[in-house]
């Protein structure tokens, strides 16, 4: 593909792939368009992971969908034009809804879709389908840490800080987190946090190459995070280091925390995570000391069925200390997809509104309703997670329309998921490549991806960025948000879902205008002019720039916390085992994760030449005891069982994990799968499955 204007000077935009959307120029090169460092932009300042530096390799892939599929009378994929294939796609979605009701017809979105994408796939549901069987995949993602961050504070935004905050604080605990190999460029803050003089801990069941750089690893069975922050909070009391001045004006709730919080001793806690007391006591000690310190938490923690309270039990360590709402102190979540944060902002999420918005609070309703043109009784109310409403495909839910998400590869218990998939009466798909997922569907649209078109994203310190188009689409290809517009004009609704982004997001204003994600003040020349601006930015704001603008806001809670009474809520929390804990016929954990060379499902990574070539495919990670002790030698495929399912990859012998605990990524479909094994037990807050613990039996294969 060809550059658009200015091909000269470049096209200044982001990275495709995680939440810190490093910012990058694509300039032209021999063999097209190539991605070279854009060091003004704050957040990367240049640098970027393998995953950036290749990913404009995906623009011009030569599996890259450039023409509608739709299913043929002999249940093959065969090509068609966008008429036809749209209209089977209405008439799919029609047909269904004639027969079975308005929720026999969902639709599920992705966190990696621009904010305008999330707004216009959340209104097509809720205006043109009128389901409440909307969901999408960062469920999977943050969904614990968000609810336990607006129980807390009142507000969800993953980092209430800049990330050049983690820099310039004493002391870091990273939960979970291996940020080493998900987002390289952000270990830059880690280094100036160490050069600074401060210290890193961190918490992962495997020695990764984050931990290796720690000041202190703590490595704890998996699923028992929970157990460990109660454990060093009880050292806290007993040390006499709670901030009882900032606990007393600026929180409620400790009272009624604290009994849970000592009948969590040491010496039970050490039995429970298996991480000595004398590192309990290490770690308090570099936390409190620090004059500042933070507590940051990813996915470890977060996907479990226990996630909710994982996440409150490290907040409640930071209140207790006086470590949130003031400089430089805290707790944040490292949100994972490109849009994790923006994605579920802005209604694409079964329980929300634009604007971060609730959908069953009658004020968000008429709001947003007013926006949208419609009865806010029309609106239908909260449907189910992301999990539950794949269970459900084939049963309930009768017709799919999926876009940016592949869960036959991503979601729990794969297999499963993907039996669901086949029995939809109907699926479409919108897509940039032909994923596992989309193979099953019955219609296939191609769509544009990030350099081929505008929109805007949230990174994961609530910084509302400008993916700027750099190339024009194959052709054949057309925008989701033109795919949108289409459909809803051919189910009745010839207004509504204009094709240009930035009508989108104008709209997407008004409608978060006075909700939690105020982005009513900022606007496409904001973000261009300042390089991104910290959501809420209410258009009203009081605090305005040198230019007369609304003032973003970097940091959040510093004067009052986002609650009714401005302080932050202490929640009382218990360990409980995971859902599946080891037994004698599953004797070991199983954990997964992220490799530095593999993005999410692999849908686009696994088509990139130099990803593909260093990390070719799935593996075992296992201590060499545990080898010893199955007779496996490095490279000898296992096979890894649990209740759900058999997965067989590589073993890969390393002394970096736990003796009791095996580790796969997920990057991939097949016999490899990790997803085959994990565990769909919903966290009952946040419905997050248990993917970072299940019980598995592990045998040569
Ligand atoms: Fe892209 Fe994330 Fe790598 Fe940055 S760290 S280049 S956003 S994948």
């Amino acid at each position: 593909p060809a550059l658009v204007a200015p091909p000269d000077a470049g096209v200044d935009t982001h990275c495709p792939y995680c939440a810190l959307q490093c910012g990058m120029t694509l300039r032209p090169g021999s063999g097209g368009p190539e991605v070279v460092e854009r060091p003004a932009f704050p957040v990367n300042r240049g640098a970027l992971c393998g995953k950036g530096r290749t990913s404009a390799e995906v623009l011009s892939s030569a599996v890259r969908l450039t023409g509608p599929l739709v299913r043929g009378a002999d249940g093959e994929l065969v090509p068609a034009g966008w008429e036809e294939a749209l209209d089977r796609v209405a008439a799919g979605l029609l047909r269904v809804r004639a027969a079975h009701g308005r929720d026999a017809v969902g639709v599920f979105g992705g966190g990696g879709l621009t904010n305008e994408k999330a707004y216009a796939l959340g209104k097509f549901a809720r205006v043109v389908l009128r389901t409440s069987q909307i969901d999408y995949n960062g469920r999977f993602c943050m969904s614990s840490a968000a609810v336990a961050h607006q129980r807390a504070f009142g507000l969800d935004r993953g980092l209430p800080f800049p990330l050049a905050d983690i820099g310039a604080t004493g002391c870091v605990i990273l939960v979970g987190s291996n940020l080493a190999d998900t987002m390289p460029p952000a270990l830059r803050y880690f280094a100036e946090l160490k050069r600074n003089g401060g210290t890193l801990i961190v918490v992962d069941p495997r020695r990764t190459r984050t931990a290796e750089q720690a000041d202190l690893h703590l490595q704890p069975r998996p699923g028992t995070d929970l157990a460990l922050a109660l454990g060093l909070l009880h050292l806290v009391v007993a040390e006499g280091r709670v901030d009882a001045d900032f606990v007393a004006a600026r929180t409620t709730g400790w009272e009624r925390t604290l009994p849970g919080v000592m009948a969590h001793w040491p010496e039970l806690v050490e039995r429970i995570t298996g991480v000595p007391v004398p590192r309990l006591r290490r770690a308090v000690a570099l936390f409190c000391d620090a004059p500042e310190s933070m507590v940051l938490t990813a996915r470890g923690p977060e996907q479990q069925a226990k996630g909710t309270d994982t996440v409150s039990a490290w907040i409640n360590l930071c209140l207790a200390t006086g470590r949130a709402g003031r400089p430089l102190s805290g707790y944040s979540c490292l949100t994972g997809q490109g849009n994790g944060q923006g994605g579920r902002e802005h209604g694409q999420k079964a329980d929300q509104l634009p604007g971060y918005r609730k959908l069953d609070d009658p004020a968000a309703r008429a709001h947003v309703a007013a926006v949208w043109g419609v009865d806010p009784d029309d609106l239908p109310g909260p449907g189910p997670s992301a999990y539950e409403l794949l269970d459900a495909l084939g049963r309930d839910v009768r017709a799919l329309l999926l876009m940016g998400s592949n869960p036959v590869v991503s979601a729990p218990r794969a297999r499963h998921v993907a039996q669901r998939i086949a029995a939809l009466d109907f699926l479409a798909v919108c897509d940039v490549v032909l994923s596992e997922t989309a193979a099953l569907a019955d219609v296939v649209l191609p769509v544009t991806q990030w350099a081929e078109e505008t929109g805007t994203t949230t990174n994961l310190e609530g910084r509302v960025i400008l993916r700027r188009k750099a190339v024009d689409p194959p052709p054949g290809v057309r925008t989701d948000l033109e795919v949108l517009g289409a459909l809803a004009e051919r189910l009745g609704h010839d207004k509504g879902f204009p094709a240009d982004p930035e009508e989108v997001f104008d709209e997407l204003r008004r409608a978060s205008a006075g909700g939690p994600a105020d982005y009513s003040g900022i606007s496409y020349a904001r973000i261009a002019a300042e390089d991104g601006v910290f959501w809420p930015c209410p258009r009203d704001a009081a605090e305005r720039t040198p230019d007369g603008a609304p003032a973003g806001t970097p940091r959040l809670f510093l004067d009052r916390f986002a609650t009714p009474d401005g302080r932050a809520r202490f929640t009382p929390v218990q360990h409980r085992p995971a859902a599946e804990e080891p037994t004698p016929d599953f004797p070991y954990y199983l954990t997964t994760g992220r490799v530095l060379s593999q993005y999410q499902s692999g849908a686009q990574t696994r088509r990139v030449r130099e990803l593909n070539e260093a990390a070719p495919g799935p593996f075992v990670q296992l201590h060499p005891r545990l080898a010893d002790r199955l007779g496996v030698a490095d490279g000898e495929p296992l096979a890894v069982t649990s209740r759900r399912g058999r997965a067989v990859a590589p073993a890969r012998v390393s002394p970096a994990i736990r003796p009791d605990t095996v580790f796969m990524p997920f990057h991939w479909p097949g016999e490899g799968s990790a997803n085959t094994l994990t565990n769909p037990a919903l966290d009952p807050a946040s419905r997050m499955p248990e993917f970072k613990v299940c019980a598995v039996r592990v045998e040569k294969a």
